[in-house]
């Protein structure tokens, strides 16, 4: 793992639990609206190697935490690109903690290994447009067949889950939408997030429009057409 930071304390990332977060280095995807570009390009991440924090440095925080908090949110950049992942989250879970996975849904092998080894209790999935957008959005490795697997085990895991959704106006146009709520369709948990403009990993992005509060309401009562649970997260 290589292991970017720890949150000691959040009540807003992992639902209903308190939690801890820790933050994985380096990722898949390329997305032009990326806001930690220093957690996703190489060269970026070779100057942070020094301030890498040891996995053992982290059970031992979550040992000290034990009783204190419900659950740990593993995030990225994107978590299931490290080998040892799924070890990691067991490891998390032996101390007692629930845990979350943040992931962007393109390794579904490295999603099944961890629903299957009972490490996970709730996954949160990026769902950036749709299948045929998805390479233009996040780059040459991002794979449609796999973002669709993905998505479909965990619409079947049976732990908690939720699809979110970031909008920016200039990316998702109607028609893009409706094929993304098409996709999503079946369902039982997807947030929108408004774009904000900051530092970008593309920096023509950091220019790039959020969709008015009425324009992500409308948005979130298209995707309530075959949704259980659809909301706006600010
Ligand atoms: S999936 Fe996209 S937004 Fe998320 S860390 Fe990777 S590049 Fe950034």
């Amino acid at each position: 793992m290589l292991i970017s930071g720890v949150q000691p304390f959040t009540m807003l990332d992992y639902p209903g639990k308190s939690a801890a977060i820790v933050f994985t280095a380096g990722c898949n995807f390329r997305c032009g609206y990326c806001h930690n570009p220093e957690f996703v390009l190489p060269e970026l991440l070779a100057k942070m190697k020094d301030s890498f924090i040891p996995t053992e440095a982290v059970f031992r925080f979550l040992d000290e935490r034990r009783g204190l908090l419900e659950g740990v949110v593993v995030t990225g950049g994107e978590p299931t690109m490290h080998h040892d992942l799924v070890p990691f989250l067991g490891e998390i879970k032996r101390r007692g903690f629930a845990v979350k996975l943040d992931t962007n849904g393109n390794r579904p092998e490295v999603v099944a290994a961890a629903l299957s080894a009972g490490s996970l209790d709730y996954i949160a999935m990026d769902y950036k447009t749709s299948l045929s957008e998805y390479q233009a959005l996040a780059g040459a490795l991002a794979s449609r067949v796999k973002i669709k697997e993905t998505v479909e085990l965990i619409k079947q895991s049976g732990i908690g889950y939720e699809f979110r959704v970031t909008l920016v106006k200039e990316l998702h146009s109607a028609i893009l939408i409706e094929q993304m709520v098409k996709e999503l369709a079946g369902a039982r948990c997807v947030f929108l997030q408004q774009f904000r403009p900051a530092t970008t990993l593309n920096p023509a992005f950091a220019s790039y429009r959020a969709f008015s509060a009425g324009e992500m309401e409308a948005i979130a009562e298209q995707f309530r057409a075959t949704v259980l649970e659809v909301a706006v997260r600010q």
